[in-house]
């Protein structure tokens, strides 16, 4: 049955659990406690600005707190509000246990346009906003770690870090009270790719799967897959760019917020983004087509969906007419539960949101293990393997050369395997590999199970029953 009124992306969010938990074997009132969401602070904070004080609302929501920290980015958007914040701090939760990242689920936000200030009042905003949370032990490395999110990235993680780490100058591990941070301030190697590269592995890892390509009614690999990405931001850009410089996809088609660009032979992402941060969006670009209403595209032919902006961009309005046989949910929440319904019953495949873009925090992770050890990953080990390695090269060249050198070994495999593994090779590694088990953990449920027709469902069941595992051994 169609939904007929769309609900709110909160009640979204809690339609598709409640669909997943009904085919759970849950203890009376265990539900509950892991839908609901904990608690949502409200700040409205003050800010003197060009002469006047300006007054800021934002939110930090914990929605789980059965691990501790508790993860999730801030957002700096004008749409933010309550209901936004608690269905994203919901989603972080099952985020977070689909992909065994060990964190509660959180997030914030605050109600800003960023493109309508200079760098140096976003940073007066963003530092008194931080101070807000701070205080109220809302950032914080043991309780409550923030990262980037829509409108936010390195610089804003880096100036919250730098205002906790003034309030509590003693906290030795004061820099792993936000992730996303910039490198030289205890970020790590590829956490700004991270969410576009977790996409780009889950393609990859769905295309391995043939019996499920098969169910969206594809074949073959990635390679000549006509790919529609809307908003190329962190995400997009990052998925987009990746999916057609490493995997022959062609991006035909090209979202932003002053229209959409489509072009049959493919789109240069590298150049749209240039031509973006130059021009301030895509309109004027020479090498595609422009439609002024950029949300039709998303009802284009095409192989693959990426919805990399915001909630609720497929809905009931439209979900009837997208033509994608594979969606996959860069963003939080862009299928609304009503056009999720009607997807499913097309036969649409969907990579949901919690495990599609979870990129992102698992590099956070990572992040802020290397915050709380101190060391970067591979300083200790890197040398030590180069020199293993080098010893068995020295042993096949006396081999070769006792052979009278009839063999040898190529130059490009040696430096290949010489070559130690460094920080970024080893977050890929681990991000890969994060990618690959969760995605296997809800194929397995998928086509195991007669009662589940959909990865969303899968995905919800493999992480409420983590959830659920964590509150039985808290003893509740
Ligand atoms: P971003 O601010 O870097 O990019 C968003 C992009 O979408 C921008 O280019 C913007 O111009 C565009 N956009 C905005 N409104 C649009 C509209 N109506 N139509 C088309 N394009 C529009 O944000 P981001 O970090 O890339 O986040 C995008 C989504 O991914 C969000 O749903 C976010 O919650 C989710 N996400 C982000 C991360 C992360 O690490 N940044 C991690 C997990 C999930």
């Amino acid at each position: 049955m169609h939904l007929q009124k769309e609900p709110s992306f909160r009640e979204s969010v809690d339609l598709m659990f409640n669909r997943a938990v009904a085919l759970m074997d849950l203890a009376p009132g265990l539900e509950e406690k892991i839908r609901v969401c904990n608690a949502t602070y409200t700040v409205r904070f003050g800010v003197r600005l060009r002469g006047e004080i300006r007054t800021f609302t934002g939110y930090r929501s914990v929605h789980s707190e059965h691990m501790e920290p508790v993860k999730g980015g801030i957002r700096f958007a004008t749409g933010v509000n309550q209901d936004e914040v608690e269905a994203l701090a919901a989603l972080m939760t099952y985020k977070c246990a689909l992909v065994e990242a060990p964190f509660g689920g959180s997030k914030g936000g605050l109600c800003i346009d960023p493109r309508e200030y200079e760098e140096h009042e976003l940073e007066l905003i963003t530092r008194r906003f931080a101070y807000e949370l701070a205080k109220r032990d809302m950032i914080h490395p043991a309780q409550n770690v923030p990262a980037p999110d829509m409108g936010t990235g390195e610089r804003e993680m880096a100036w919250i870090a730098d205002q906790y780490q003034r309030m509590n100058t003693t906290d030795i591990n004061g820099k792993a009270c936000v992730t996303g941070k910039p490198l030289n301030a205890g970020g790590i190697a590829g956490r700004v790719e991270a969410t576009g590269r977790g996409v780009q592995y889950a393609l990859r890892e769905f295309f391995r799967h043939p019996d499920d390509v098969a169910k969206a009614n594809l074949t073959g690999s990635l390679d000549g897959k006509r790919v529609i990405v809307q908003g190329l931001g962190n995400v997009g850009y990052h998925a987009a760019k990746f999916l057609s410089e490493e995997d022959g996809s062609i991006i035909t088609g090209i979202i932003e917020r002053d229209g959409g660009l489509f072009s049959d032979t493919g789109l240069d992402v590298e150049e749209v983004r240039q031509w973006i941060m130059k021009h301030g969006g895509v309109k004027g670009y020479p090498n595609g087509q422009y439609v002024e209403d950029g949300a039709v595209l998303l009802e284009e032919d095409c192989d693959i969906l990426v919805p990399a902006a915001l909630e609720g961009v497929i809905n009931l309005s439209n979900a009837d007419r997208v033509k994608a046989p594979l969606i996959i949910e860069a963003a939080n929440g862009p299928v609304t539960a009503g056009a999720d319904d009607i997807l499913r019953k097309k036969g649409c495949v969907i990579i949901p949101d919690m495990y599609a873009n979870a990129g992102g925090v698992t590099v956070s992770y990572f992040e802020w293990v290397k915050n709380l050890s101190h060391i970067r990953f591979g300083r200790m080990q890197r040398r030590q393997e180069e020199a293993r390695h080098q010893l068995v090269v020295d042993e096949l060249e006396k081999l070769s050369s006792s052979m009278g050198n009839t063999w040898t070994l190529d130059g490009k495999f040696k430096e290949r395997y010489l070559r130690g593994a460094d920080e970024l090779e080893l977050v890929r590694s681990g991000l890969d590999d994060t990618m690959r088990v969760a995605y296997q953990a809800m194929s397995k449920i998928w086509h195991e199970r007669d009662d589940v027709d959909d990865l969303r469902t899968a995905a919800y069941l493999v992480s409420i029953d983590k959830v659920a595992s964590s509150y039985r051994a808290k003893g509740l």
